[in-house]
C-alpha cells in the first residue's frame, strides 16, 4: 500500500510541487495549510506514515505541532521532517530538540527530498 505522506506548508507553490514529485513517486498526500490544519486532519483520523513540516506558518507554527505530536501517544511515532528556510541553524536545532526526525533546508531539490523520506520510511 502506498505511503501517505503529510504535507505542512503555507506556500502554495512549495505544496503544488511537493505534492506534485510524491505522486510521481508513488506517495499518497494530503495537505494542510498551516498548524492547525494539520492537527485537525490528525483528530479526525488521519494516520500519516510521515510528516513533512513548515516552520514558520499563520495559525500555528510547526514548533508548536511538534510538541503537540510528541505529547499524544497516537501521534508521537510519526516521523517529521522539518522543512527550514536557509540559514535557519537555530530553527535546526530547536526542531531536533523538539523530537524532528529530520530537518532539510529549503530550497531543495525533488529528488534529494524523496531520498530523504525513503531513508525515513522506506519506498512508497
Ligand atoms: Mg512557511
Amino acid at each position: 500500500m502506498a505511503k501517505l505522506v503529510m504535507l505542512v506548508d503555507d506556500s502554495d507553490v512549495l505544496r503544488k510541487i511537493t505534492v506534485f514529485n510524491l505522486k510521481k513517486n508513488g506517495y499518497e498526500v494530503v495537505e494542510a495549510t498551516n498548524g492547525q490544519e494539520a492537527i485537525d486532519k490528525l483528530s479526525e483520523g488521519i494516520k500519516p506514515d510521515l510528516m513533512l513540516l513548515d516552520i514558520m506558518m499563520p495559525k500555528m507554527d510547526g514548533f508548536t505541532v511538534l510538541k503537540k505530536l510528541k505529547e499524544n501517544e497516537e501521534w508521537k511515532n510519526i516521523p517529521v521532517i522539518v522543512l527550514t528556510a536557509k540559514g535557519g541553524e537555530e530553527d535546526e536545532r530547536t526542531a531536533l530538540e523538539l523530537g524532528a526526525t529530520r530537518v532539510m533546508t529549503k530550497p531543495f531539490s525533488p529528488i534529494q527530498l524523496v531520498q530523504v523520506i525513503k531513508q525515513v520510511i522506506g519506498d512508497a
